[in-house]
């Protein structure tokens, strides 16, 4: 995680809430999701874990209200990703091509990208609420995208000869991944939590 990490939460509702009345910040989300094509190319959904506003803000906002319930699985099934990813990409386009034929274009995409940011947020935070507060970030279509795009790259190692079973690093997972048996888990958003408290250096990148 970089120092920066804890502190953009805040972004996001400035954008989901003052877009309302200022558009153009939502042209915040080309910047995010230009980022997070660039990076995701070489460390996977390496941005989920460190410059993500709205993985800061379920880090650092969300969890303090949090009831913690397990993720449900369902959220990380691909029967729920890519139907997710496919209708936010077509709504999307789709109110964009719409809004070209207007006078006060650039205004008006600026405002779907703020209401897009509005409804995302919403749902990601009664799920976080209610479930593990990073639940919306296993459904998300810009998570999924780094998925498919980057997934092998940046792979986290563990070394099972010094591993001494202690679960440390599963607690602190705010992924709910099985650290210890991780693999080649495309989902780690490379956080480096589980790293940092391992006590016998077992995980590395
Ligand atoms: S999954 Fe989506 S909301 Fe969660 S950190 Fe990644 S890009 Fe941000
Ligand atoms: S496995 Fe480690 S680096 Fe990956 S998401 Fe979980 S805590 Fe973060
Ligand atoms: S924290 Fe380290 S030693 Fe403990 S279970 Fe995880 S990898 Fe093994």
């Amino acid at each position: 995680m970089l120092k920066i990490t804890p502190y953009l939460g805040p972004s996001v509702l400035i954008v989901s809430i003052g877009g309302l009345w200022y558009p153009m910040l939502g042209y915040f989300l080309l910047l995010v999701m230009g980022t997070l094509l660039i990076t995701s190319m070489f460390r996977g959904r390496w941005f989920c874990g460190n410059l993500c506003p709205r993985g800061s803000y379920f880090d650092y906002g969300i969890i303090k209200i949090s009831k913690k319930k397990k993720i449900p699985k369902i959220l990380s099934s691909m029967w729920v990703r890519i139907p997710a990813f496919a209708v936010m990409m077509a709504f999307m386009l789709y109110r964009i091509s719409v809004t070209l034929a207007a006078q006060n274009t650039i205004e008006l995409i600026g405002m779907i990208f703020v209401s897009m940011c509005l409804v995302t947020t919403l749902i990601g935070t009664i799920l976080g609420g209610y479930f593990n507060a990073r639940s919306w970030c296993n459904a998300c279509p810009m998570g999924t995208m780094q998925r498919f795009i980057g997934g092998k790259k940046y792979q986290l190692k563990m070394d099972p000869e010094s591993c001494v079973d202690c679960k440390k690093c599963e607690k602190v997972c705010p992924m709910e991944l099985e650290v210890r048996d991780i693999g080649n888990n495309p989902d780690c958003i490379k956080c480096g939590r589980c790293v940092d408290i391992c006590p016998k250096d077992s995980l590395t990148f």
